[in-house]
């Protein structure tokens, strides 16, 4: 009800991140972008809609224009949920604008929801709020990282599971 949920795009809610960057940054379309969103992912936007949470999404955009990285959030049906009000496109995600995009907020109810330890995880942790940490692609599952030591980071399977977990968070 009063938390707020920031969610990382690439590999977090959607599929074949790189790939379609690539073939949304060709000249000519020759190359169909591929892949939809990750299982479960519709299913917990919906749930945290539900619980009227708040809903952010914090993306990082080093290739594509704003426009073009919106084609590839559109694509997957992201207009759903997000929309040029909730969603940030930046350079790198530190802790500063982790503490920008919660400010005011109580940081035990914000949670960044994301698959890369350096770059959402961490900053996250750092800024002081809550994380939650879903291994992908499946490499990282098989070869586990070290993760941060902190009360303040859940780590699951898959987003699926953020339903499951959440009454817990
Ligand atoms: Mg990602």
């Amino acid at each position: 009800m009063d938390r707020l949920f920031l969610f990382d795009f690439d590999d977090t809610l959607a599929n074949f991140s790189i790939y379609n960057s690539w073939v949304l940054k060709q000249p000519v379309r020759i190359f169909p972008p591929i892949g939809s969103t990750i299982k479960g992912a519709r299913e917990v936007l919906d749930f945290l809609k539900g619980e009227s949470d708040e809903l952010v999404m914090v993306t990082m955009n080093m290739i594509l224009d704003a426009g073009v990285k919106w084609e590839k959030l559109e694509r997957v049906g992201m207009r759903r949920w997000f929309d040029e009000d909730n969603v940030h496109m930046v350079k790198e995600k530190t802790p500063d604008l982790f503490r920008r995009l919660t400010a005011g907020r109580d940081p035990s109810r914000c949670y960044m929801v994301g698959n890369s330890l350096k770059h959402d995880i961490v900053p996250a942790l750092g800024a002081g709020i809550k994380a939650v940490y879903i291994p992908r692609p499946l490499i990282k599952r098989l070869l586990p990282a070290r993760l941060p030591r902190s009360k303040d980071l859940t780590v699951l399977r898959d987003i699926g599971q953020l339903i499951e977990a959440y009454d817990g968070l």
